[in-house]
């Protein structure tokens, strides 16, 4: 079932959502050379509890952490262990919380230190990837139009895009219907209406679009070794047009 939400509920689920972007912009100064990632994870625990949320990811599904991390070719879903960050790598951070039975969901991927222009430009182009499927999340439009957007964005750079893994629907769940490929045809799929609210959520490999799963169970791994990128908004549809909810609370 896909819900539409609220203004009251719209409002919750941008409160979990403010504590995940604000977390990031948190942890941001830490992603540097000789980073621990493990310790970047208990960082975000702490600052998320602090401000009375839980975080959504620890114990979904089993999954260990508060933060994936997923550095270079790892797409998604990377566990943070003993890793040590280093100059010249990117690393996606996608982080949930929980406030009040409502989530939010939000994913960035940062540059560590001085990294070369092919990544630089796969950063940039996911980012833009994501902000051009954010611009058909209208009332009316189609959950293709987004996956349109965002693939031929991505493909037009020489770009390619995770087919496993999508966007979703999110609220009084973390992962709700409907799902939010990242490629697709216009005007195909369920219809977008005012009220619902969505996870926009390219992934993005530098080479080809095929993936694998890590021995660990979770970490997503490009089958190529080339590097992947994610960004990730929750985004209510209104009938103003697409409201991103997961933006800090200095705005
Ligand atoms: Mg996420
Ligand atoms: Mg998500």
């Amino acid at each position: 079932m896909v819900h539409t939400r609220s203004i009251r509920e719209i409002d919750k689920i941008a409160r979990s959502c403010q504590i995940v972007a604000d977390t990031l912009i948190f942890l941001e100064s830490y992603v540097v050379d000789g980073a621990c990632v493990s310790d970047l994870d208990q960082m975000a625990e702490e600052f998320i509890r602090s401000r009375g949320a839980r975080p959504a990811f620890k114990g979904y599904m089993g999954f260990p952490a508060t933060l994936c991390v997923s550095i270079d070719d790892a797409v998604v879903h990377g566990i943070p262990g003993k890793e040590i960050l280093k100059d010249g790598q990117i690393v996606g951070i996608d982080c949930g919380a929980e406030l009040d039975g409502y989530y939010g969901d939000h994913a960035r991927s940062f540059a560590v230190g001085t990294i070369d222009v092919a990544k630089q430009k796969l950063l940039d182009v996911t980012r833009e990837s994501l902000a051009n499927g954010i611009e058909q999340a209208v009332p009316g439009n189609y959950v293709g139009d987004i996956g349109n957007a965002v693939q031929c964005h991505a493909e037009n750079n020489g770009f390619s895009v995770v087919r496993e893994l999508v966007g979703h629907g999110i609220g009084t769940e973390l992962h709700e219907e409907p799902q939010i490929p990242n490629y697709g045809n216009a005007k195909q799929g369920y219809q977008l209406r005012s009220g619902m609210c969505i996870a926009i959520e390219p992934m993005i490999n530098a080479g080809g679009k095929e993936v694998y799963t890590a021995t660990d169970g979770w970490t997503i791994l490009t089958k190529d070794g080339k590097p992947s990128a994610h960004f990730e908004h929750t985004v209510a549809i209104t009938d103003s047009g697409p409201k991103i909810l997961s933006v800090g609370s200095n705005g």
